[in-house]
């Protein structure tokens, strides 16, 4: 398990489509979204699919 806060910084196990891994997580909720840092683009990911898909808190 993870522990992740608002503000946290993530590194995804694969990139973004413009090839970024790094995110910040802006809203904390049932479902969880994620800020690319390099594109600025949102997703939102269920927990579960967070969990998933997080290699490391930076
Ligand atoms: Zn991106």
């Amino acid at each position: 398990m993870f522990k992740y806060e608002l503000g946290t910084i993530i590194e995804t196990k694969k990139p973004h489509v413009c090839g970024g891994y790094n995110w910040e997580i802006i809203r904390m909720g049932a479902d969880i979204k994620l800020q690319c840092q390099k594109c600025n683009r949102v997703i939102m990911l269920s927990r579960s699919d967070l969990e998933k898909r997080i290699k490391k808190i930076l």
